[in-house]
């Protein structure tokens, strides 16, 4: 539990900003974290990442445990060094890939026992084990195993889940040794009754932050603001919150907007590497015909790598002629959109501008 702590600076409704100190560095909040799911942000390197202004990166423990091995991460100096990042490094608990996994996994109270993705072998996921893996990984935030209920699901069965997240994140704050901190996360899909009591289930453990879980598995948009906005209130003010697997720029601004500190999703990231571009006007497929002589950068308020050096046409012909270079000019400038929207998004609630900025950002271009 040492080195951890977090500190808000300012308030704006109910949006905050903040400053989030781990071992591995500060965190300004409101922050997104660029996906790394195999212990690499696809197509970029660290110092890219850096460029892109990438503050803290998420790591998948259930990945990273099937393939190389946490023991061999842990040999090797821990994933920090394994992967060459500096900055600090927040792992899922594994149970959202396993979760996700269709007809393969079987759940009992004490853990969960699935398949390997990669050779077939039966694993086993527990609340115990999954804090030791990220240990071994050198996790500066390591989440707790959750049961997260896929959608839609009958009330009972999001209750149970619901329940069940409480016992296993006590279990999980009991076995976690370092040398970050653990996370608790909110369960209780869109029922408010079950998310009221998952939250002051989870108070009561007194976790360093919290996570707002079981949103990002295909609710409307409305739906992921107004559970992130009814949660995030009922968190304990002095602690970061993190709203996990979301999403689209407007739903950054949307949760902000609601008291939500910290967000990861691969869509930068994902839509880059299949050519669909954020800018500041909008968003650019940029395969299509229009842009196949088109001399202007992506966007021209951006100040990446990408956008600094090269044309649309020409991001377009390394799109459509397959050169792996499209990926990693692709992914530079959608990292640098999101991390420029947060950066706006920090700006704006310091200057207690966040309504306003939200109105301009959420209107109709
Ligand atoms: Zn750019």
């Amino acid at each position: 539990m040492t080195g951890f702590a977090f500190e808000l600076t300012h308030r704006d409704g109910a949006a905050r900003r903040g400053r989030m100190t781990t071992p591995h560095g500060i965190v300004e909040t409101p922050a997104f974290m660029p996906v790394g799911t195999q212990g690499a942000v696809k197509a970029v390197t660290s110092d890219e990442l850096f460029a892109c202004g990438t503050q803290i990166v998420l790591a998948n423990t259930y990945h990273l445990h099937v393939r190389p091995g946490h023991e061999l991460i842990r040999d090797l100096g821990g994933l920090h060094r394994f992967m060459n990042w500096s900055g600090p490094i927040l792992t899922d608990s594994g149970g959202y890939q396993v979760f996700s996994m269709k007809g393969q996994t079987k759940l009992d109270e004490d853990g969960v026992t699935f398949r390997s993705h990669v050779d077939g072998s039966l694993l086993r996921l527990t609340p115990e084990s999954s804090m030791e893996i990220q240990s071994a990984l050198g996790s500066d935030i390591a989440m707790v195993l959750d049961h997260c209920p896929p959608l839609p699901a009958a009330r009972e069965a999001v209750e149970l889940a619901s329940a069940r997240t409480t016992r296993w994140a006590r279990r999980s704050r009991e076995a976690y040794r370092g040398p970050g901190v653990p996370f608790g996360i909110v369960q209780g899909g869109t029922d408010e009754t079950l998310r009221e009591l998952s939250a002051a289930e989870l108070t009561e453990l007194d976790f360093p932050g919290y996570a707002i879980g079981g949103v990002s598995v295909g609710e409307p948009p409305e739906a992921i603001a107004s559970v992130a906005r009814f949660t995030a209130a009922r968190l304990p003010e002095t602690r970061p919150r993190y709203l996990m697997g979301v999403g689209r720029p407007e739903d950054l601004v949307e949760a902000v907007a609601g008291g939500v500190d910290l967000f990861d999703c691969v869509m930068p990231t994902r839509n880059a590497r299949n050519g669909t571009l954020f800018t500041a006007h909008g968003r650019i497929n940029i395969k299509r015909e229009q842009y196949r002589s088109d001399p202007l950068p992506l966007d021209s308020s951006c100040s990446c790598e990408t956008c600094a050096h090269y044309s649309r046409a020409y991001l377009r012909h390394l799109f459509v002629s397959n050169e792996i270079l499209a990926s990693r000019l692709n992914t530079i400038h959608n990292l640098a959109y999101y991390m420029g929207l947060m950066t706006k998004l920090r700006e704006a609630v310091a200057m207690g501008a966040l309504a306003a900025f939200r109105e301009a950002f959420l209107a109709p271009r």
